[in-house]
């Protein structure tokens, strides 16, 4: 079948062609690398604005192709997901990321990314205590950062299954607040720990009154139900003493600490204190 692009043009049959095989090979890839377990992780740290202590690290997926170069995950997250692949790179990952954690110190937390499509997984809490376990990692210390569109689909199962978590201990953290389906109606069933600020609104502030604005109430949101604030995407010294005289509890990013190997943390950790 013939595609049609945006202006109506019909699309080139062989341009469409690439496309799907250059996808088939990638997955191909991506489920070698699943197999061989050759996808890790990147931690960033999270930071304190009130004391400047480090008190986390975020894992973020990275993964290097067969050619050697980074995928991004803005392009393999999605692709495991629609492939059915996000199950067993999630078990993968975390348990990696568990293991990490446990040798840093003991008030350190893990932060996790979820995807949506996670959240129709009845079996997300029993395999998420299950690696806790198996690693011996305390489920206090892990929090899992979820979408507001992973509220969307089931709100009654994406209910449950923080529910299910929260009592067991996990810490549940509302990431990239503001950019998704900001269903207020909705948002008040859900339990949250956290919320974090996304980065998108991080880079308008000091420059844009009614942006500003914006992120004052969410900041207020949260202060209202309850939640810690986490803004994410902090690069300059500017846009971090804006978020520490808003009262934002947490910051992350390239200023504050870039995402890093395993075995980069704890010397990032001994250098940090010794300023
Ligand atoms: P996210 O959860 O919003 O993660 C924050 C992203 O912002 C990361 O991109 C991080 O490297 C980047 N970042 C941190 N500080 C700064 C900064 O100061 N400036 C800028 N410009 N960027 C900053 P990354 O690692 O490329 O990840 C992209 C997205 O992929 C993540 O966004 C998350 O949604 C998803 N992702 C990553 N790892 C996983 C995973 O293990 N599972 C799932 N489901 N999703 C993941
Ligand atoms: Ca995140
Ligand atoms: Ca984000
Ligand atoms: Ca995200």
């Amino acid at each position: 079948a013939k595609g049609r692009g945006p202006n109506n043009h019909v699309l080139f049959e062989p341009e469409m062609q690439a496309k799907v095989s250059r996808r088939a090979k990638l997955e191909g890839e991506l489920r070698r690398a699943i197999d061989k377990g050759s996808i890790g992780a990147f931690y960033q740290p999270l930071v304190d604005l009130r004391s400047g202590d480090v008190c986390g690290f975020e894992a973020l997926a990275r993964w290097k192709n067969e050619d050697g170069e980074f995928v991004p995950p803005n392009v393999f997250i999605p692709l495991a997901e629609e492939s059915g692949l996000i199950t067993p790179l999630f078990q993968q990952l975390l348990r990696e990321a568990c293991e990490a954690a446990r040798s840093w110190p003991e008030d350190m937390g893990l932060s996790f990314n979820l995807s949506p499509v996670q959240m129709e997984d009845r079996m997300l809490p029993t395999r998420v205590i299950g690696i806790l376990d198996e690693v011996g990692f305390p489920p206090e210390r892990l929090e899992l950062e979820i979408t507001e569109n992973a509220l969307v689909s089931d709100p009654d199962l994406a209910a449950h299954i923080m529910d299910s978590l929260s009592s067991r201990g996990v810490q549940i953290a509302l990431d990239d607040f503001g950019t998704g389906y900001s269903n207020f109606s909705q948002l008040a069933r859900f339990r949250f720990d956290k919320i974090k600020i996304d980065k998108s609104f991080v880079a308008a502030c000091g420059t844009d009154e009614r942006q500003e604005k914006v992120i004052q109430a969410m900041l207020g949101l949260s202060r209202s139900l309850h939640a810690k604030t986490t803004v994410e995407g902090i690069e300059d010294h500017r846009q971090l003493a804006h978020f520490v005289s808003q009262g934002c509890d947490l910051g992350q990013g390239y200023l504050l600490g870039r995402p890093m190997p395993a075995e980069d943390v704890v010397t990032y950790l001994s250098d940090r204190r010794q300023v």
